[in-house]
């Protein structure tokens, strides 16, 4: 990199080649203020892009942001620092993970030297572990749920038969109540259980050309009469333009009202907004098998309820895993399950306090896939 100098003296080349770099680069002076700063650096730190050479970084950034930190512990201890996707925080309500790289420049001893930083964004590297931690997990819940289907379906064939049995011989009113409680309790489970199949299954899906809003359309009408919802207004932002899909218009319509439903239920205290909207996607990372991007609607599904505490959020599309009293926590892992056999791909974004965000990505049709493959072509194009 030659010797640092003042952003504004550098040469015009130099500058232009670090800005054109995937990295972040910083360069402090001696007292830890900014010689220079590339466009990816100000862009991970949140620092105004026409940073002046010559501001403090603390200045700059806060002096509790983390890399103001680890330059104060690499200026003690005189050693270089390497942090693995460190968070750095934004003010968007995501941190970005990153990894950074702090280092002393030049090997004269003790004071005046300055200090190199190097960030580099991970975000897409995580995302794209998770995708693949969970298809792992939707995986073995296929062979769960196929291992209960088999072992607990079928006696609840024989249980509710034998209820309903004793529910006509019974002749005082409290047996005839207790059998049908029988009757009703093996009901419930089988309609869990038969929801649960959907992940050993690995329907085929009735692909028809359809238009992504009616589902959305007729969501309205489908909640309306599951509950009042005078107190939560609803938005619809559609891209008329939009192309016809090749999608199952059951499927979909399943996971818009899993969703939807959600969405109001988390408004059913205070009330708020549902917001439903539509576009092409621009920032995809779905690509056919021919490694291109594949043409992709994005369809959101937006509350203004009390959004998903952290600590939850990595468990949401657990099977099971529900924070209600009667919920079956199926809802978004049975939609993740019909979005990912459909090629695309569902993201879940929740500020406390603010509300929650499910952004379903789905490719114009399918891409292509072997017989009997529950893989999908879920891949970075980037
Ligand atoms: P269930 O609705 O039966 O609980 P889901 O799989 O649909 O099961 O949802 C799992 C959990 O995720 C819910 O119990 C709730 O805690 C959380 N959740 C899902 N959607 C939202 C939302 N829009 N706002 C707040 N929390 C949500
Ligand atoms: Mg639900």
């Amino acid at each position: 990199m030659g010797t640092p100098s003042p952003t504004d003296t550098m040469d015009d080349d130099l500058k232009g080649i670090l800005d054109a770099l995937l990295e972040g680069v910083l360069v402090l002076d001696d007292a830890d203020r900014l010689l220079f700063l590339n466009a990816e650096a100000a862009r991970l730190l949140g620092a105004p892009g026409d940073a002046r050479a010559g501001r403090p970084l603390a200045a700059l950034i806060g002096a509790d942001h983390p890399v103001c930190q680890i330059v104060e512990r690499v200026r003690t201890s005189g050693r270089p620092s390497i942090y693995d996707e460190l968070e750095l925080p934004q003010r968007l309500p995501h941190p970005i993970p990153a990894d950074v790289s702090v280092a002393l420049i030049g090997d004269v001893p003790g004071a005046g030297r300055r200090i190199a930083i190097a960030l580099r964004d991970r975000s897409a590297a995580r995302s794209l572990r998770e995708e693949i931690s969970e298809r792992e997990r939707q995986e073995s819940y296929g062979h769960i749920a196929a291992g209960i289907a088999h072992e607990v379906k079928n006696p609840l064939g024989g249980i509710r038969g034998a209820a309903e049995l004793l529910q006509l011989r019974a002749d005082d009113d409290r047996s005839k109540k207790a059998a049908g409680l029988i009757v009703s309790e093996v009901d419930r489970i089988a309609g869990l259980v038969d929801e649960l199949m959907v992940f050993a299954r690995g329907d085929e899906l009735a692909l028809e050309s359809m238009n992504i809003h009616q589902p959305l359309d007729a969501l309205l009408d489908l909640l309306e009469l599951e509950r009042d919802f005078a107190e939560i207004e609803v938005d619809r932002v559609y891209d008329p333009s939009l192309p016809e899909v090749l999608a199952d218009p059951a499927r979909i319509q399943q996971v818009f009202l899993n969703l939807a439903r959600n969405a109001m239920q988390a408004m059913e205290e205070k009330g708020g907004r549902l917001t439903l909207s539509t576009r092409m996607s621009l920032e995809h990372r779905l690509v056919g098998p021919d490694g291109r991007p594949l043409p992709t609607i994005e369809i959101a599904i937006e509350d203004t309820g009390p959004g998903i505490p952290a600590d939850d959020q990595h468990r949401l599309s657990t099977p099971f895993f529900t924070t209600k009293r009667k919920g079956t926590g199926l809802g978004l892992s049975v939609a993740r399950h019909w979005i990912r056999r459909h090629g695309g791909r569902l993201r879940i974004e929740s500020t406390e306090g603010i509300g929650t965000r499910v952004i379903v990505h789905l490719p114009l049709r399918p891409p292509l896939q072997p017989a009997g493959s529950q893989a999908d072509r879920l891949e970075f194009s980037a």
